[in-house]
């Protein structure tokens, strides 16, 4: 085991969770064992809770513009770092090198913007009758819990973390069980950068200690980002316990093909799209809707997919589990009538064996029934369906319950004005394959994809992680006239 039993951090301190069931963490890209995980007790997650709790009298007493101070060292640390937080995300999640650096460089533009927070958070004041004030400020919740998934160990942890505590919280976060320690070092680098015992504060731990959290009467808030399935789970029970709750469920992004869309960049997009990060991206492409004869661009995309190698431009997928399931799908499209253009079944990579590949997959004539253009697959696959008009295509679109993502690629500026207003889901790209919304702009779905009001990210996350304080005050000018004259 190349790194110790993981441990929870809890009031600045590294301790043993109190527990003796351990899972193992392996790591995706040679099956190595690096780590074990604790799954803590409901004890840890009080310990955590207290802590967190005790630090919040004097942390949301700090004016947000002390707080962010340590989010701009934190900015510096998070660079000078870059390196070697990525070379761990490498380890524990498969994901490419250069994948695991954008993660960082994402984390630091979402520090950026939590730096920028005192500027958007100026409340308002208006006299609304004479000598009668009205004013409004935002006000931190109290002790807050994020629950985050594998596939980004370290951006969809600081999609929450920047923002909920330079608005004055303090946080429990509960990391994935199969990426464990990229979070640990995020506790160091805040520790480094001058962030208060209690503030932030790990728990460690599975299904288990998610429901611990929403059950907990200290916790006021919960935000959850995974599958929609746990996303349900998670939004009804935190609610049900009266919590504020924020829950990001799964995707199956829709990509909408034109005959005249620029076949290179069409085709270089989608397959990027498909396959970065093993297409264990909340934003990857999986299901492509041709639009009458797009055979040209198909093609290229055959092209493309083939360049793409895995262990070298493509890291590996989660766990054994996860390639075989993968796989499953490819077989079931293939039974159920599907055409297979590139298949990235049985792939080992010479020297990383016990690693968990699965290649680029390439799927037409898939029809909106079958398994793979149904559910979300979570693996470097494109199932491509086809649609004689964009009416057609966007039904397809429309009639799939997530609505994460979905874009067109066209030169033609009415007919994406058309999927703009028509496709339903909450981020939208025009020739663009991964629509993320860079800050400030907000990150969210719609539909099965996002449970609750507001986004994860950007301005739309202020309202989640804070509460408005609305004050009238009159004073009488009378009242002072003895001393003032
Ligand atoms: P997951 O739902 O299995 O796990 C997410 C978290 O929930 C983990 O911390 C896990 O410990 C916990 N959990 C698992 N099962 C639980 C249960 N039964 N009850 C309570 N908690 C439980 O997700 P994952 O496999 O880690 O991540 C992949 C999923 O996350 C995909 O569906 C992907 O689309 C989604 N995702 C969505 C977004 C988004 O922005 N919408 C972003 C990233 C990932």
């Amino acid at each position: 085991m190349k790194y110790g039993a993981v441990k929870n951090y809890i009031n600045g301190r590294f301790l043993d969770a109190q527990t003796s069931n351990y899972l193992y963490v392996v790591s995706p890209v040679d099956g190595s064992l690096l780590s074990q995980v604790p799954l803590s007790a409901a004890a840890d997650l009080d310990l955590a809770v207290q802590s967190a709790k005790a630090a919040f009298k004097s942390w949301s007493n700090t004016p947000i513009k002390e707080r962010v101070q340590v989010f701009f060292r934190y900015k510096y640390l998070l660079h000078q770092h870059l390196d070697e937080l990525s070379k761990l995300i490498v380890e524990e999640n498969g994901k490419t090198y250069t994948e695991a650096v954008a993660e960082i460089e994402k984390a630091i533009e979402l520090t950026e913007f939590a730096c920028s927070l005192p500027q958007l958070i100026a409340g308002e004041l208006l006299e609304v009758s004479k000598g009668i004030e009205c004013r409004t400020e935002y006000v931190p919740l109290g002790v807050v819990a994020s629950i985050v998934p594998f596939n980004f160990p370290s951006m969809v942890p600081n999609w929450t973390i920047p923002n909920a505590i330079a608005l004055g919280n303090c946080m429990i976060m509960k990391p994935s069980e199969k990426v464990p320690l990229s979070v640990g070092r995020i506790a160091e680098l805040l520790k480094e950068a001058g962030l208060p015992d209690g503030v932030f504060n790990v728990v460690h731990g599975d299904s288990q200690i998610v429901e611990a959290i929403c059950d907990h009467p200290g916790i006021e808030a919960v935000s959850f980002v995974g599958s929609t399935k746990v996303a349900k789970i998670v939004y009804r029970r935190a609610t049900y316990n009266y919590k504020r709750c924020l829950a990001l469920g799964g995707a199956k992004n829709h990509l909408l093909v034109l005959p005249d869309a620029i076949p290179a960049m069409t085709a270089a997009n989608i397959t990027a799209s498909m396959s970065g990060c093993g297409g264990q991206r909340c934003m990857a492409a999986s299901a492509m809707v041709a639009v009458g004869d797009v055979n040209h661009i198909v093609d290229k995309i055959v092209e493309e997919a083939k360049k793409v190698v895995p262990g070298d431009n493509l890291g590996a997928v989660i766990s054994k589990q996860s390639k075989e399931n993968i796989e499953r799908y490819i077989a079931s499209a293939e039974r159920q009538g599907a055409k297979i253009l590139v298949d990235g079944r049985n792939i080992t990579v010479t020297g990383k064996e016990g690693g968990f590949y699965v290649g680029p997959t390439v799927i037409d004539y898939v029809t909106p029934d079958m398994d793979v253009a149904r559910e979300e697959i979570f693996g470097p696959v494109i199932s491509i369906m086809r649609a004689n008009t964009l009416d057609e295509a966007l039904a397809i679109e429309n009639a799939n319950p997530y609505g994460n993502a979905a874009a067109v690629f066209t030169q033609n500026g009415g007919a994406a004005r058309h999927v703009i207003n028509n496709a339903s889901a909450g981020m939208i790209g025009v020739n663009v394959g991964v629509p993320v919304p860079r800050e400030p702009f907000s990150f969210g779905g719609w539909n099965e994809s996002k449970f609750g009001v507001g986004d994860i990210t950007g301005k739309s996350s202020i309202e989640f992680w804070t509460k408005l304080k609305k004050t009238t005050t009159k004073w009488n000018p009378e009242a002072g006239v003895n001393w003032m004259s």
